[in-house]
């Protein structure tokens, strides 16, 4: 009898291709500043994001932290140079507490866009899609400062503002991660 797996607490950007993790298998640091745990981010997400004066990036692996009230945005295992918010050219979603706040970087789709979509008279996530463009670039390593895929971001959120308008359903919308 093999243990039920848990759900999926480790996001290492790596494993793309795999559904469940077990917590350790990324060796998950915890954020310099909030101590939460952060997510694994490769290189190439960093040096996306970061301004140039954060040059040379280092050796050191990087994780990203997800904390909302954290002004942490990447840090390292040894915490020598945490990248603050004012380090990172893109706007965070969770960090931001202003509009616009990003929902899809590769199709450059804000919370703002979704919520005229929506009160524009898009009744489902379908037709919320097809008038902002939103999902399916698959380009998220690059182009979202946590490497990974957006639906994270504007899943749940279209879901809400459907449901406070008495509308529904989020089938339909593509994972699609390169
Ligand atoms: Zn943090």
């Amino acid at each position: 009898m093999v243990a039920p797996i848990p759900p999926a607490v480790c996001d290492d950007p790596r494993g793309h291709n795999v559904k469940y993790f077990l917590r350790d298998c990324s060796g998950m640091v915890n954020c310099p500043k909030c101590t939460k745990d952060g997510l694994v981010v490769e290189k190439i997400t960093v040096a996306n994001h970061a301004k140039e004066s954060c040059w040379p990036l280092g050796d050191e692996t990087y994780y990203h932290c997800e904390n909302p009230d954290c002004e942490v945005i990447y840090f390292t295992a040894s915490g020598s140079r945490p990248l603050k918010i004012s380090d990172i050219k893109t706007r965070v979603t969770f960090k931001e507490r202003t509009s616009p706040r990003p929902l899809c970087y590769c199709k450059q789709v804000t919370e703002e866009d979704v919520i005229n979509a929506i009160e524009g008279g898009a009744a489902n996530v379908d037709e919320v899609r097809n008038i902002t463009g939103i999902g399916g670039g698959g380009h998220c390593k690059f182009t979202n400062p946590a490497g990974r895929c957006c639906s994270r971001n504007y899943k749940p959120f279209i879901d809400l503002e459907l449901k406070k308008r008495g509308k529904g359903g989020s089938d339909g919308i593509p994972m699609i991660v390169k």
